[in-house]
């Protein structure tokens, strides 16, 4: 499982979970606060999202925590 995060143009963060073995479909992510296509993406990996910030709910402005 590759967890990734994305963020839309408005703020909105999506958590992305990819599975490395389950099959799925090429397709795209669309922002459900804004309506902009996020992400997109071509692999046949199973994927989820799942909104983790919303810009009405988010932080202002913070660095990122490092890498682990
Ligand atoms: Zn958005």
């Amino acid at each position: 499982m590759i967890l990734t995060e994305v963020q839309c143009e408005c703020g909105a963060v999506y958590r992305c979970a990819e599975s490395e073995t389950l099959d799925g479909e090429p397709g795209r992510l669309q922002c459900t606060n804004c309506g902009r296509i996020v992400e997109q993406w071509a692999s046949a990996h199973k994927r989820v999202y799942r909104c983790v910030i919303a810009p009405d709910r988010g932080y202002p402005e913070v660095s990122p925590p490092p890498a682990p």
